[in-house]
């Protein structure tokens, strides 16, 4: 009797404490699930020209803002690896933003990130380009990356020692499906220090160049759907004309967006990226942000 007793003493006691603890490993597992399904924080890096000093002398001041190959080969190697999604605007205006399309099963476990190009700059074609074709026969992936371009300093087709691409080096990337091919304006005018008319003649050329140039290439206008302000500039009128004519605007700002809470499609954060981010400090930011940590620099958008 006293040891059935006992058993009935330990057999009550039981189930007190290990539902309990069932419970809590049940909510961390939903947690980490939950985290791992939906990733909000999504780090945008902006990049513009990409060097090669193996081919070329010390950098210049304008080589500042942009960043050695052989850094951006490991940061992209890294990446991949580690599972990265790299993503166009039109992802992520339909899986984050507006949400209107499911994320495919394939990619829920991906971790998004987006890397953008400002300006147009020749390297891309000299430079990037190259080195994506190379990390597509090394991992059998496509690095899909994002191009804000002025059509209005696009190279001539004839032109060889111009510093910007032309339409043709843009539509190979496109033909190869490495571009996402967005609008920056058409001549990479401040958009809040000039008239209405100007204004609009920026936003609506550049996107009607950018498609001439692509058009066959692109039945579903995908190209110059999306902007980003150049110099990250913008104001309220600036806001309401590029709501007319674009679905998203970038901004330049070293914040990195919580896509849970940004409401406003206009205003995308962008972390600023120079020479002097080693790859190692760009892992780093993408790393730290996928775990949610809001406490850590820079600053997350809502
Ligand atoms: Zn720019």
């Amino acid at each position: 009797m006293a040891d059935n007793q006992d058993h009935n003493v330990v057999d009550s006691q039981k189930p007190k404490t290990f539902p309990l603890s069932l419970a809590l490993v049940f909510i961390m597992g939903l947690c980490i699930i939950n985290l791992r399904d939906t990733q909000p924080i999504i780090p945008i890096f902006g990049f513009h020209g990409i060097t090669n000093h193996k081919n070329s002398n010390l950098p210049s001041q304008q080589e500042d803002m942009d960043y050695p190959q052989q850094d951006l080969e490991k940061l992209l190697n890294y990446l991949i690896v580690h599972d990265y999604w790299f993503l166009s605007t039109q992802d992520l205006y339909d899986f984050y933003l507006t949400k209107s399309k499911e994320i495919p099963a394939t990619h829920r476990y991906k971790k998004p990130i987006m890397l953008t190009f400002d300006d147009g700059y020749k390297t891309i074609s000299t430079n990037l380009l190259p080195l994506l074709s190379k990390l597509e026969k090394k991992y059998k992936q496509k690095v899909k990356v994002v191009l804000f371009i002025n059509p209005g300093t696009l190279a001539s087709d004839k032109s060889v020692a111009s510093t910007h691409l032309g339409c043709r080096e843009l539509r190979e990337g496109l033909q190869k499906e490495f571009f996402d091919i967005q609008s920056h304006g058409l001549n990479h005018k401040n958009l809040t220090e000039i008239s209405r008319p100007q204004l609009v003649n920026e936003l609506l050329r550049a996107r009607i160049e950018l498609r001439k140039c692509t058009q066959d290439l692109d039945p579903d206008q995908r190209v110059a759907s999306h902007l980003a302000y150049p110099y990250g500039a913008y104001n309220k009128q600036v806001e309401s004309y590029v709501f007319k004519y674009y679905l998203s605007s970038y901004l330049y700002n070293n914040e990195i967006l919580d896509s849970s809470c940004l409401t406003n499609y206009y205003k995308i954060p962008r972390l600023m990226v120079n020479r002097h981010n080693s790859n190692k400090e760009l892992i780093k930011m993408a790393e730290n942000f996928k775990l949610n940590q809001k406490t850590s620099k820079p600053k997350i958008k809502c």
